[in-house]
């Protein structure tokens, strides 16, 4: 684990699984009302930042080549944004390094945890101490998926997913299968609305039953009403996940389903020695290009 170098913060933020994602119908402003239950897996991300002359950001780890490393890089927006806001002479002057672990392009919302990782950290280090609801507030400027990665535990998300309430939730054992290449979340929705066509879409809703499961910390019971709206858009676009869902289950996973937007699996198991005989399988069935083990629910973004 990194520690921030002398001068530099250094905040952990961790990823996301969707247990449940209900996609309501496209609204005229393009996007989806959702109602998608969030928890934050223990998979992570680093990002540490230091002064600098200017703007920066560099990447490391096995993913960082897919990474933009320009002002399109969430980390780099919510910087930008943290020292706009602030009217800060000079704007967002740091170095930005993410130590990346979260999948790229995942569904598992790593670019969202960058941004929020960055406010976190660009706060600490020009000492602003913003209070949390406004962080919330700009990180839901960022993106949808941004203010779950500052909060962390478990939650519903309503409105585009940025609404947030805290739920409780009991522990829960995760193996992802990591696929090969990222699946563009706009892409996803759009297929969802392409096979929505001329069907009557309901209001977004999360699941009591799922509620109650993810209280109690039952496995059993949760597995039986893990939901995802995006999953058959994401399988109509990348078929070969079916094949990924039907070895993790076939290796003894309680229940599979697609991570948001695709294309990481998640899969939910009962305890360590079945994440590590599952994550053994999946790696040997030739379906996915790795396999993470994780556990649910961790903090969120946290100065380190
Ligand atoms: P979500 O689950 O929120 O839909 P995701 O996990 O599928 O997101 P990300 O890893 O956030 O996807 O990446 C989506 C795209 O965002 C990438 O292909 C990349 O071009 C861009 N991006 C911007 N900033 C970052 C970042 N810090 N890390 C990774 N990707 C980033």
């Amino acid at each position: 684990m990194s520690t921030a170098p002398a001068g530099g913060v250094t905040v952990r933020v961790p990823a996301k699984v969707n247990v449940q994602l209900a996609v309501g119908a496209a609204r005229p402003d393009g996007f989806h009302d959702l109602a998608n239950v969030f928890l934050a897996v223990s998979l992570y991300d680093e990002v540490t930042v230091t002064p600098a002359d200017a703007l920066t950001v560099t990447c490391s780890g096995p993913d960082s080549d897919q990474v933009p490393l320009d002002r399109t890089n969430l980390a780099a927006r919510a910087a930008e944004l943290l020292a706009a806001r602030n009217g800060r002479p000079g704007g967002a002057a740091v170095h930005i390094h993410i130590a990346k672990n979260i999948p790229v392009a995942g569904g598992m919302a790593g670019g969202s945890a960058d941004g929020a990782g960055a406010l976190l950290a660009c706060d600490r280090l020009w000492g602003l101490d913003t209070p949390v609801a406004e962080l919330l507030g700009m990180c839901a400027e960022l993106g949808s998926d941004v203010p779950f990665s500052l909060l962390g535990g478990a939650a519903l998300g309503t409105g585009r997913g940025e609404l947030l309430t805290p739920l409780d939730a009991g522990s829960f054992h995760w193996v992802f299968a990591v696929a090969d290449g990222g699946l563009s979340t706009p892409a996803v929705f759009r297929e969802f609305d392409r096979l929505a066509e001329g069907r009557e879409i309901p209001e977004p809703q999360a699941s009591p039953a799922l509620l109650a499961a993810l209280a109690s910390g039952d496995p059993d019971a949760l597995a039986g009403t893990l939901a995802n709206d995006l999953q058959p858009a994401a399988l109509s676009l990348r078929p070969q996940l079916a094949r990924t869902l039907a070895a993790g289950t076939a290796a003894g996973a309680l229940a599979g389903i697609v991570s948001g937007s695709g294309p990481t699996t998640a899969f939910l198991v009962r305890d360590d020695e079945a994440a590590a005989k599952v994550a053994a399988a999946l790696e040997a069935s030739g379906t996915c290009r790795t396999t993470r083990i994780a556990t649910s629910p961790t903090a969120g973004a946290t100065r380190i």
